[in-house]
């Protein structure tokens, strides 16, 4: 039986529409708006698009937008001057820096510089050593995982005691989902470039979390019939039929593992919708923290 598709983008929609409520209500209520600042520094197309993104879903959540564009060759020094004022204003709540930077700066430098009260994706070390610890929790959780735990909860997954494989140990994909996982009291293997026999080791999962970034690499015989699988892979392929010369796939080859897997997200609109409902609704409970 063909699998369930988990729609990212209409349970994305809904959170973002509970954000919009709760902004609302807050500023209904006397309180400030919440404040996201964002920080884009040189001109990467990719950055600058999805911070647009970010933009855009801020306003039509109702929350405000602070936006500061630096040049290519801005040093290291501004930027960090940049974030403390950012850390001292009262209107901002939440910072968020593009990753990545240019190589001239060094991005855990300036991560470890932002309060980690204003910390919305979560990449402060402060709040992954957090996740990491038992009994303890981060202020906040970074975004795309946040969002990956959100899909396979409101599909219905158990997570309690299920094997899950993680491809990928990423600071902000891999390694904080297979932490968030732990949490949740799966039982967790994180695989890698090393990794000998991939296959061998995805088939066991109950629960399979692709974020490798390798174009459609997971196939329909790595998969344990039933698996949750989420994909979190954004790869550009080639295909002259397309007015801009490409498609967007994921790290898995859908249309083969949607007829092995249980549930799965496509690519688009699987995890990619998740990640900036998530930013969205971190910076209102950074607004709530400080009011
Ligand atoms: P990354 O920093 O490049 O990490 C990739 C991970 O995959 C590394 O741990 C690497 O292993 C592992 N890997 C690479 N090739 C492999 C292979 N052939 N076999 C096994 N493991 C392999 O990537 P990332 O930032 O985590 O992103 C992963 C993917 O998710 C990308 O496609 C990215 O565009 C996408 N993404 C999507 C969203 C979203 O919101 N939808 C957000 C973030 C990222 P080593 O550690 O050994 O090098």
């Amino acid at each position: 039986m063909p699998a369930t598709i988990i729609d990212g983008k209409a349970i994305a929609a809904e959170l973002r529409q509970e954000v919009a409520d709760a902004v609302a209500e807050r500023v209904a209520d006397g309180k400030a708006r919440p404040g996201l600042a964002t920080v884009l520094v040189g001109d990467d197309p990719a950055s600058h698009s999805y911070v647009r993104g970010k933009r855009k879903a801020c306003e039509q959540a109702g929350i405000e937008s602070f936006h500061h564009e630096l040049p290519a060759d801005t040093s290291q020094a501004k930027v960090i001057e940049l974030v403390e004022g950012l850390n001292a204003d009262q209107r901002v709540h939440g910072i968020l820096v593009q990753l990545p930077l240019p190589d001239e700066i060094d991005e855990e430098a300036v991560l470890r510089v932002i309060d980690v009260e204003k910390d919305v994706d979560g990449f402060h070390p402060l709040n992954l050593g957090r996740l990491a610890q038992k009994g303890r929790e981060p202020y906040f959780t970074p975004c795309t995982p946040a969002g990956i735990l959100t899909l396979l909860k409101k599909a219905g997954a158990e997570l309690s005691g299920a094997r899950a494989v993680v491809l990928g140990r990423s600071n902000i994909v891999g390694m904080p989902v297979a932490l968030l996982l732990v949490k949740e009291n799966a039982t967790v293997t994180v695989c890698h470039s090393r990794t000998k026999d991939l296959p061998a080791v995805t088939r066991q999962a109950d629960v399979l979390v692709a974020a490798i970034g390798r174009a459609e690499m997971v196939r329909a015989d790595w998969l344990q019939p039933g698996a949750y699988v989420i994909d979190v892979g954004v790869n550009r392929v080639d295909d002259p039929a397309t007015e801009r010369g490409y498609r967007l796939v994921g790290d898995v080859a859908f249309d083969e593992a949607s007829q092995v897997a249980g549930a799965i997200t496509p690519v688009p609109g699987g995890v990619g919708p998740m990640t900036i409902a998530m930013l969205l609704r971190n910076t209102l409970t950074a607004a709530e923290r400080a009011s």
